[in-house]
């Protein structure tokens, strides 16, 4: 589990308690937290913990892990666990570009990869697609509109496919007129309706960037044009994505906001077992409200359209420029709607290539965070 100590490694150490039988815990990364780290270890006995944060982990007095756990420190230990080969499944739960090579590791060693870090597909999409494809690594989404796309679309053959709609639930400024956009705080930002995750992503909902992010993911994924791929407004957050197929049928998947749903799914598929995550109360009405997302109000939308369409290097300097905004605007030192055209300058300055290698990519990303610091 690469991000154990993130929302989505802490559901998923919640789905693995579920199903002690099925799944166990080789080894837990955390960066940051690293209590939360040890805790984990203590409640999941894994082979290896790794902490990323070389000055953090030294800091820390390690003398309450368990004896079978082994401390690894760095970042160089995550490619080690992610394709060693005791271990059957990688969960990348990493937040941003910083999961990009054990996720690249992972798929490079044949694993299935859960993918939560939906930066990997947006940085390097055709690069991480060809590399799964030519050693038999296996990619299962986590994000909840994948999974649900997935899902869905196994009621035909990909080939029956016409479009896909990711449903956003608006995030907490669904109803924010442009003026209201520009004096929102972090702590509003943070704040979201429907789900709780960790602060990059929350932003990400608030400002769509999220949304034109999974735009990005499911045309790699699924290998979709981006033409096939729509975007709808649905505040209540219970459709997580639908397929439309050649003969007008359109397959949902439904559920009650909870990631370990789509946590356990990437792990026990195609078995579906029984999980810890919430159900319907269908003693209740369920709100399944679907509206057209304004792209006006919304202009990430279409940014997410125009990176899906012009692959290359363009998803890799948007997703820096993004990281590089939202960490400035977390900090206080860019305004929450200056977010998006901050990316979208950054995206229309920068020298395409529709066939970029990884370490031109990783030369752009540091060039876009760069360029976001100039802006106010
Ligand atoms: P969190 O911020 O909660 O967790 C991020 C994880 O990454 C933590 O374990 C953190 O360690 C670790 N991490 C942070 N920086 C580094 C670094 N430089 N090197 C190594 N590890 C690092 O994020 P989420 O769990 O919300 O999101 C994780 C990923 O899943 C993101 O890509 C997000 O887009 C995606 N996702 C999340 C969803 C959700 O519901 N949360 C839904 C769909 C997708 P530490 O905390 O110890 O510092
Ligand atoms: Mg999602």
């Amino acid at each position: 589990m690469l991000g154990a100590t993130g929302s989505i490694g802490q559901s998923t150490l919640e789905v693995l308690a579920h199903s002690p039988h099925r799944f166990h815990a080789w080894a837990l990364t955390g960066h940051s937290q690293l209590d939360q780290l040890a805790q984990a270890a203590r409640q999941s006995r894994p082979r290896v913990i790794v902490a990323t944060d070389p000055q953090a982990a030294r800091l820390r007095d390690w003398s309450d892990l368990p004896k079978e756990t082994e401390l690894r420190i760095g970042h160089e230990a995550l490619i080690e666990v992610a394709s060693h080969p005791e271990v059957d499944i990688v969960v990348a739960a990493i937040v941003g570009r910083a999961g990009l090579e054990s996720t690249l590791a992972a798929l490079e060693s044949g694993k299935r990869v859960a993918l939560a870090n939906k930066e990997t597909l947006v940085i390097a999409g055709p690069l991480v697609v060809e590399l799964a494809a030519q050693h038999g690594g296996e990619l299962i989404p986590v994000d909840s509109e994948h999974s649900a796309i997935f899902q869905a679309m196994q009621a035909g053959r990909s080939t029956e496919v016409t479009q896909v709609v990711l449903t956003a639930s608006g995030g907490p400024f669904r109803n924010h007129t442009r003026e209201q956009l520009e004096s929102v705080t972090v702590e509003e930002a943070l704040n979201h309706p429907t789900w709780e995750m960790g602060p990059k992503i929350t932003v990400d909902s608030a400002t769509m960037m999220n949304k034109a992010l999974e735009i990005i993911e499911a045309r790699w994924l699924f290998g979709l044009d981006p033409s096939q791929i729509r975007v709808m407004i649905h505040p209540s957050s219970v459709i997580h994505s639908l397929v439309e197929f050649c003969d007008g049928s359109v397959v949902a998947q439904l559920s009650p906001p909870d990631m370990r749903l789509p946590i356990q799914y990437a792990l026990s598929y195609p078995e579906r077992l029984p999980s810890p995550a919430q159900r319907f109360d269908w003693g209740a009405t369920t709100q399944l409200e679907l509206s057209p997302a304004d792209p006006d109000r919304f202009p990430a939308l279409a940014l997410g359209a125009e990176v899906a369409g012009k692959g290359g290097t363009a998803g890799a300097v948007l997703n820096a420029a993004n990281e590089a905004a939202v960490a400035r605007f977390l900090s206080g030192d860019l305004p929450f709607h200056r977010i998006v055209p901050a990316c979208q300058a950054v995206l229309q300055h920068h020298t395409f290539d529709p066939h970029p290698s990884l370490e031109h990519l990783m030369r752009l990303d540091q060039w876009a965070r760069q360029e976001i610091q100039s802006w106010r």
